[in-house]
């Protein structure tokens, strides 16, 4: 599998963020940011999306596997 970096800090993104992005960018981003980029972005943080994660993994969400 292709390894992707962050949009803004070059860190490698893991496949439970790319997923996260998807989910709470665009299904169809072709950017990805690694979860502190992401939690800027999204004005959160990294904790609360980490459990979005665990969230979006208990409801079977098909990005998750
Ligand atoms: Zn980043």
């Amino acid at each position: 599998m292709k390894k992707i970096n962050c949009e803004r800090c070059g860190a490698l993104v893991n496949k439970d963020t790319i997923a996260l992005n998807k989910k709470l960018i665009s299904k169809h981003t072709k950017e990805f940011f690694c979860l502190e980029c992401l939690a800027k972005y999204l004005d959160t943080s990294v904790e609360a999306l980490m459990e979005k994660i665990e969230q979006f993994k208990e409801e079977g969400c098909t990005l998750f596997i």
